[in-house]
């Protein structure tokens, strides 16, 4: 349920009303605008009907109760302060609103020379890029393939970061490795095959540090929104949803890069929508026509991997873009971006 307050309420009843909805066993949760406060009863259909029959519409300062429409509640754009999209701020790069993010970096990190080498470049050059992306521990789909330096390659990631001062997007898969994770990651990525590991998503909600929650490979909406609940149930905000491609039968690319999921995810919550073209195309040459696509569709930014050398990469180097045509691609983003009102966050 949601009860929406007067802009006329004082402390004391929205405290009220806060109170008698803990006394459902429902969870309230305050949203405060500037002129509204909106509250909402987060639990299951009892506490909704507990909540319903507390007459709330009758307390001073209450200006309306309505059920939330949803079965994800705190995703919901309906329960968001004047159904506003969410805004964060993750290591002084502003995501969401206006804001596009453009987080780019190699799939695996490799080595020392091949990550900082590549999150160099894009302080020389000046690029336009808000958070460096690397994977330590990688998914494979067979069990022969390197799986990532593990926390050799978090070193360099600290390394890269302490250097250049982008933020780190990384991905985590096993709980075991939360700590050393927690320790330079400022955005965790959650992978598409880890989308519904739901102890997972618990302990990512309960640590706080903000999340990359990446689409299942055939999760509807509907499931990749009450994945990303599962985070913000236990108080963490800061969820970044990422369509990265779905399986269809076809099979000219990788996987079929949803970009209806851009503005449609936008008409039902209020979280960031961030797009992978490089996971779904698989092939260099898609990437740059997928990524302007998505811009210019109202994403909130781009996760892209690039590398120094990508006939060399030991993981995904057919579909990394080359370092050394990386900054034509970063203005065409950033004027893709344009025609959807956003620009750039670099901090
Ligand atoms: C990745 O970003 O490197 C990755 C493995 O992505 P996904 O989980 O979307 O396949
Ligand atoms: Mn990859």
């Amino acid at each position: 349920m949601m009860i929406v307050m007067k802009p006329s309420a004082t402390d004391g009843e929205i405290q009220n009303v806060i109170d008698r909805i803990t006394s459902t066993g429902a969870r309230p949760h305050v949203s405060a605008g500037e002129t509204l406060t909106v509250i909402g009863a987060i639990g299951d259909s009892e506490h909704d009907e507990r909540v319903a029959n507390l007459g709330l519409e009758e307390d001073p300062g209450v200006d309306r109760v309505m059920p939330i429409a949803k079965p994800y509640k705190l995703a919901s754009r309906q329960l968001a302060q004047g159904e506003e999209a969410s805004v964060f701020d993750i290591g002084g790069r502003k995501i969401g609103g206006n804001n596009f993010s453009l987080i780019a970096g190699p799939c695996t990190v490799e080595s020392r020379e091949q990550t900082l080498g590549t999150a160099d470049y894009f302080v020389e050059k000046g690029l336009a890029v808000s958070m460096f992306r690397g994977g330590a521990y990688k998914p494979r789909t067979g069990p022969y393939s390197f799986m990532g330096l593990g926390r050799d390659g978090l070193k360099i990631l600290q390394e890269a970061k302490d250097k250049t001062g982008y933020p780190i997007v990384t991905e985590l898969m096993d709980l075991r490795e939360l700590d050393a994770v927690l320790e330079v990651a400022d955005v965790i990525q959650i992978g598409a095959r880890n989308m519904q590991n739901y102890n997972l998503l618990t302990e990512l909600g309960k640590a706080g540090t903000p999340v990359l929650l990446k689409r299942g490979l055939s999760a509807t909406l509907d499931e990749f929104l009450l994945a990303a609940e599962y985070i913000l149930k236990e108080g963490n905000e800061k969820v970044l949803l990422c369509e990265r491609g779905i399986r269809t039968f076809e099979t000219g690319y990788r996987f079929t890069l949803d970009l209806l999921a851009v503005p449609v995810l936008k008409e039902r919550t209020h979280l960031p929508v961030i797009v992978d073209p490089s996971h779904a195309a698989g092939k260099r040459h898609l990437v740059e026509p997928m990524s302007l696509a998505a811009a210019a569709a109202g994403a909130d930014g781009i996760i892209v991997e690039v590398h120094p050398h990508p006939e060399e990469a030991v993981c995904d180097g057919p579909q990394a873009l080359r370092l050394s045509e990386f900054d034509q691609y970063v203005d065409k983003v950033a004027q893709a971006a344009l025609l959807a009102g956003k620009t750039i966050s670099v901090g």
